[in-house]
């Protein structure tokens, strides 16, 4: 067992939330912060689109610049095939902040951790967190293993569970996931032989088992995913192939853009469920971004909320550790606010697709109140 030296900030997870937390401390603070993330971001990462207004938060976290250059694909188009069957589209040209983006996003991923280090942050990769203990005098002592076996201990003062919706560390420390339904998204990536026309456009389009979302990639890719309810996935076997193909064929614009591609990789499966910690804040942890609360990827409420999560979150450990806790102790009363908003608004998207009321996928939404996972 290897001794490393102590942080003030532990932070478990290496995504937007954990790596903007990290440089906002490191930036605008002397405490001293640790990244523990158990990739080294070459796995397959979903959930690229960003609209413009992450701009001023990769500003504050004196990455913008990074940003721009690191050619990630700029979108026009966001359309939609939601309540009607034909095609809605609005161009950003209308958005006063501009043209979002298509990111490459392990890539983006990367550059926030780099830049963490870069900025005197510790930074574990390909690392995970096997155990934490609580010391009775404070703080805690973690023991970390890195994908060659290699053991080290690492002190810090204060726990951050940055893991995503699986919020690993604060259901290890009893806190509960309250989750609002089952949404899964069953992610294809689709190559094509010749040179097809690639819109840099966006499209939603429903079904009535829930819906599709559809883009070109910077790497040439078009992503097509189905969000659907896990339930409804496993009776239909949506994660096989031909099952998800025939499904792909009940859509009229999605289908069109897939047409003639085959299947990069087999079909990805990733949990997008809506929900929130009942206790995302406790004696020296708190769960940030994803791990406190996760939304539909309808609400566009994903990377950029997780980045300025991470900023908050980082405001509000500075002002903790200068002895004035006023951010802290509002976090989860803040947090419970944010959601019941979220969760209004996520109703009101899915009332404006009236074809289905009979579909369980559709009746699902149409209620406020917590289901059991
Ligand atoms: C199907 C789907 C599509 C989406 N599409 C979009 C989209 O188009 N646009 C958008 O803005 N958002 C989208 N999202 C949401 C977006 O991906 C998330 O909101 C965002 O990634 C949350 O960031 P995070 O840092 O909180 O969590 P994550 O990005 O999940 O990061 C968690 C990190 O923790 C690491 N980790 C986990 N466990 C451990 C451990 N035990 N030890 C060490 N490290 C660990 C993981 O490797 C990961 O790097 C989508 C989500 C889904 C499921």
């Amino acid at each position: 067992m290897q001794l490393t030296e102590s942080v003030d900030i532990a932070i478990i997870g290496g995504g937007p939330a954990g790596t903007a937390l990290a440089l906002t401390l490191c930036l605008y603070s002397k405490l001293t912060v640790a990244v523990i993330e158990r990739t080294a971001y070459n796995d397959i990462r979903i959930g690229e689109h960003v609209s413009a207004s992450l701009l001023p938060l990769l500003d504050y976290l004196h990455v913008k610049d990074l940003f721009l250059a690191d050619n990630h694909l700029p979108v026009y188009n966001v359309a939609a095939v939601w309540g009607t069957s034909f095609i809605h589209t609005r161009n950003s040209i209308f958005n006063q902040m501009g043209e979002g983006y298509l990111l490459k996003r392990g890539e983006f991923d990367a550059m926030l951790a780099e830049q963490v280090f870069h900025h005197g942050g510790q930074l574990y990769l390909q690392t995970k967190c096997e155990e934490g203990e609580q010391l009775a005098g404070g703080g805690w002592q973690l023991s970390l293993c890195d994908n060659s076996g290699q053991r080290h201990r690492l002190e810090a003062r204060y726990l951050v569970d940055a893991t995503g919706r699986q919020a690993k560390i604060a259901k290890r420390l009893g806190a509960n996931s309250v989750t609002y339904d089952r949404l899964v998204g069953i992610c294809g990536l689709i190559d094509f032989q010749d040179n097809k026309s690639k819109a840099e456009e966006i499209i939603v389009e429903s079904v009535s088992e829930g819906w599709w979302y559809s883009a070109w990639l910077p790497d040439g890719y078009l992503i097509a995913t189905l969000m659907t309810d896990v339930d409804i996935m496993q009776q239909q076997r949506l994660h096989k192939e031909q099952a998800w193909s025939r499904m792909l064929a009940k859509t009229n614009y999605t289908r069109q853009r897939a047409a003639g591609g085959s299947l990069v990789y087999p079909l990805t499966v990733k949990t997008a469920y809506s929900h929130i910690l009942d206790c995302a804040v406790g004696d020296d942890w708190l769960a940030v971004g994803d791990a406190a609360t996760a939304f539909d990827p309808l609400s566009s409420m994903g990377i950029g909320h997780a980045i300025a999560s991470g900023c908050n979150v980082g405001v509000a450990l500075i002002e903790h550790f200068n002895h004035q806790g006023r951010l802290l102790v509002e976090y989860q009363s803040r947090l419970e606010a944010n959601f019941e908003t979220y969760l209004k608004m996520r109703r009101s998207y899915y009332e404006i697709e009236t074809r289905w009321t009979q579909a369980p996928f559709w009746q699902r939404r149409a209620t406020l109140i917590p289901c059991s996972v």
